[in-house]
């Protein structure tokens, strides 16, 4: 299994893309600006999307993704998240006035999109792995996803404020390989990360002491203009725990 990181920046701009991961060819882990670096046959060979919240920074690509090729791909594309982020999506973003709704053409019967709903814990299979949604605590709701095989596990966190629960899930993975971790805004800014729900370097070094698996950390979704502070005060919150700053395009394989 190969996971190509497509975009891992809390903003977008010059060279960094807000968050999408790629899973083996044809499956997105969100849906940030990060996907609009995909040629126009790797977007044909993607069939299956898995949503983390409604966030823009992570359902942006959606409507462009499902139009740049229709003519091409193989079938519907999937769409998995909460039932209440594929209600926003339908209220707000395939309406008939923001985009098509694609749910419903051409026709309803065969249309471009299908919406599936995930439920906290339960695996969604795929070809070679599976997906399985994790506990989030965010302004709207979310989920974080565990990717895994039969080998490997690799968790990603998505939008979420520290939250037990996630941990506590990841102390139940035995194979457990890497964490990706949002750690949004500086610990400086705590009171604003705690209304937005965000993640802080003192937040993650809780979630690290907290999990019992030697995982290695992967640190997502860092405020554009903040990058150095708090990459800082990551390695600081830390002390001995090794940690890794994601960049764009990378790739991991398990
Ligand atoms: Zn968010
Ligand atoms: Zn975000």
């Amino acid at each position: 299994m190969k996971i190509r990181i497509l975009g891992c920046s809390g903003g977008a701009c010059n060279d960094l893309r807000t968050t999408a991961l790629l899973v083996d060819g044809d499956t997105l882990v969100d849906c940030g600006t990060g996907v609009g670096d995909l040629t126009l046959e790797e977007m044909a060979a993607v069939r299956h999307v898995f949503l983390t919240h409604s966030h823009l920074d992570h359902v942006l690509f959606l409507p462009l993704l499902s139009d740049a090729a229709l003519a091409s791909r193989n079938g519907p594309l999937t769409v998995h998240a909460l039932q209440d982020t594929l209600s926003a999506l339908s209220a707000h973003v395939f309406n008939g006035v923001l985009w098509p709704d694609y749910t419903r053409l051409p026709s309803p019967d065969q249309p471009y999109i299908r919406f599936a709903p995930v439920s906290l814990g339960q695996p969604v299979p795929l070809e070679g792995f599976r997906i399985t949604p994790l506990p989030a605590l965010h302004t709207v709701p979310a989920v974080g996803y565990l990717i895994s095989n039969e080998c490997a596990g690799f968790a990603f966190s998505g939008d979420t404020t520290y939250c037990e629960a996630f941990w506590d899930t990841l102390n139940g993975v035995e194979n457990l390989r890497y964490v990706m971790v949002e750690t949004t805004m500086r610990d400086a800014d705590h009171a604003v990360a705690e209304r937005s729900r965000h993640t802080t370097p003192r937040l993650l070094a809780q979630g690290m002491a907290r999990l019992q698996r030697p995982a290695r950390l992967l640190v997502t979704h860092i405020e554009p203009d903040k990058v150095e502070q708090v990459r800082a005060e990551v390695r600081a919150a830390l002390g001995n725990t090794p940690v890794h700053f994601l960049t764009r395009g990378e790739v991991f394989e398990l």
